[in-house]
């Protein structure tokens, strides 16, 4: 069973074919022309799709075509309701590719794709019952898989977790609501965190890491914490409550069985995911009596969107 996977991203497209054991083949890219009106790039990408598809001898009929766009995705109909970074439009995306390619097509929201791929092949798939995953990049991005499926809401809207609160009237998010998750929690949070508490140190290791490093960014905490400086400890600590403010959120709404960390913070590793669990484990409901919830750092990397697309269909 083969089927083919497309990450739409706001610079470039990435797609591949994708079998029933998560083997990926040769990808295809194709850089986004910002020029370009939606439906011109629709057709660029169904042209390059095609040729793809002709190039290649899978073996077998291609029995799928997945993508995962970033926005707001009607995923029961096909359509991109919005999305703010391509710039697109109430734009009925399944129905043109099932029209000029005739390979039934699916769409969902990138992270929501993204957790699928990674419950089906990567970081949860010894789970079976409940997985969520966070992004912790630009945003807080989210999703949610219960038995396998996606869970995401009237018309595929749900499952926008980093826009749960975590403080009330706190912060302001890109949203338009206060206190949200990703205001405390993504990684440019982190690096505002961590610009705020340099301000206020200006001995902190972090102004050497930060000259090193040519930029503050969200590592300049982590790394001069590692060298034993004690306000970037404070910084990481505080981040680490956000998060796992937000984390207990997500264990006693979904009690899922694990939940999966990506993006740029969570490079961290274990260094992330231990202290994840010490400031978790104890406040949980139920705890110690409730199902155990693990966090795990994701496992397929780069190619996680492709992958996770064509776990549209390949489920
Ligand atoms: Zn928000």
């Amino acid at each position: 069973m083969i089927c083919i996977g497309i990450d739409v991203g706001g610079t470039s497209i990435k797609g591949a074919a994708v079998d029933e054991k998560g083997k990926l083949y040769e990808r295809f890219v194709l850089p986004v022309d910002p020029s370009c009106t939606q439906n011109e790039l629709m057709s660029q990408l169904i042209d390059m799709t095609r040729n793809y598809i002709n190039s290649h001898d899978f073996g077998e009929k291609v029995c799928g075509i997945g993508l995962g766009i970033p926005g707001l995705i009607d995923s029961t109909n096909g359509i991109v309701t919005f999305s703010d970074n391509l710039r697109w439009e109430d734009l009925h995306v399944a129905e043109l590719f099932e029209k000029e390619l005739g390979i039934p097509t699916k769409i969902s929201n990138d992270a929501n794709a993204a957790a699928l791929g990674e419950t089906i092949f990567g970081a949860g798939k010894k789970y079976k019952n409940t997985v969520v995953m966070l992004t912790l990049g630009t945003g807080v991005g989210g999703g949610v898989v219960i038995n396998g499926k996606i869970f995401d809401g009237n018309c595929g809207a749900g499952a926008e977790l980093g826009h749960t609160s975590i403080v009330y009237n706190g912060v302001q998010c890109a949203c338009g609501r206060r206190g949200c998750l990703e205001a405390y929690a993504s990684a440019n949070a982190l690096t505002k965190q961590t610009i705020e508490a340099m301000e206020q140190d200006k001995k902190s290791l972090m102004w050497e890491i930060a000259k090193e490093q040519d930029k503050i960014t969200g590592i300049v905490a982590w790394e001069a914490e590692k060298k034993g400086d004690p306000t970037a400890k404070k910084v990481i600590d505080q981040y680490i409550s956000y998060l796992g403010e937000g984390i207990l959120d997500y264990c006693n709404i979904f009690r899922p069985e694990c939940i999966v960390l990506s993006g740029g913070v969570a490079k961290q590793g274990t260094n992330l995911t231990d202290r994840l669990v010490a400031y978790c484990e104890k406040q949980e409901y139920g705890y110690p009596r409730a199902p155990k919830t693990e966090i795990k750092v994701a496992e397929l990397g780069y190619d996680s969107g492709i992958i996770g697309a064509a776990c549209i269909l390949l489920k």
